[in-house]
């Protein structure tokens, strides 16, 4: 089968700083993949390099069998990706309303069963549709985040940390939507610091180390594994 997503021998960077340096990863459609490591392993990077934010020097990044090394983030969003930043990043000054639109901006026509849908999942981006989105508490704006991200109909989500800054019983339940939004049909690459909220959820999971792929695997293997515990599982 054809993975969704297929990154080959990557390199990327800023200037001489070679965050990234060929990197091998899939994604297969239907998945939830954890991308886990430490402070300035090149997590970010990668989300960014398969957006077209950050340009790969090298290698190939196949989306549904589709060259996308080289290409503008706008034709890349354009295809059925969406990104849930990392420190969610909603439109402050915007209405709750306002951010879900403009998770749909790029997309003609009728949005109403985009909102019911995302309004469905989230009952309080319904209930505060006329609040703006700086006022609301950290919880709430990442789950606008997720449905701003939402809105568009993604196959694949890409999400940056989304369990940062948030209180242990808010984390749980941003998993859990993270899991109900898969069941429901969307593949998602999941950045996490959170190494084992991340392999609990996830299917598969890479563990990067400056830069490079050290360890991939089932992610319930990787739960097990000593190398992983010791490093990002407190032992
Ligand atoms: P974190 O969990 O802290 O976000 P990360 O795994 O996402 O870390 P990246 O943010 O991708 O790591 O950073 C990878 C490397 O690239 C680090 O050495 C970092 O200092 C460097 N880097 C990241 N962004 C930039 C930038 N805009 N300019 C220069 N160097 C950068």
């Amino acid at each position: 089968m054809q993975a969704l997503l297929k990154i080959k021998n990557l390199h990327a960077g800023y200037g001489p700083i070679k965050a990234l340096r060929g990197i091998n990863l899939d994604v297969q459609s239907g998945e939830i993949v954890a991308l886990i490591g430490s402070n300035g392993a090149g997590k970010t990077t990668l989300l960014m390099a398969i957006c077209g934010i950050v340009p790969p020097q090298e290698g190939s990044i196949l989306y549904d069998g589709q060259e996308f090394a080289g290409r503008k983030p706008y034709h890349i969003m354009n295809q059925g990706i969406a990104q849930v930043p990392e420190g969610r990043r909603i439109f402050p000054r915007m209405t709750v309303l306002e951010n879900l639109q403009m998770g749909a901006s790029h997309k003609d026509g009728n949005i109403q069963n985009d909102l019911e849908r995302v309004h469905a999942m989230f009952p309080v981006l319904a209930e505060r549709a006329g609040q703006i989105g700086g006022t609301l508490s950290g919880g709430e704006q990442q789950m606008l985040a997720i449905g701003r991200a939402l809105m568009s109909r993604p196959r694949l989500l890409l999400m940056d940390e989304p369990s940062l800054g948030l209180a242990p019983l808010i984390v749980k339940q941003i998993f859990d939507f993270v899991r109900e939004i898969n069941k429901a049909g969307t593949t998602i690459l999941l950045v996490e610091q959170n190494a084992y909220a991340a392999l609990k959820l996830a299917h598969r999971a890479f563990v990067l180390s400056t830069g490079e792929i050290a360890i991939s695997g089932e992610a319930k293997s990787l739960l097990q594994n000593p190398e992983v515990r010791r490093a990002y599982l407190g032992g």
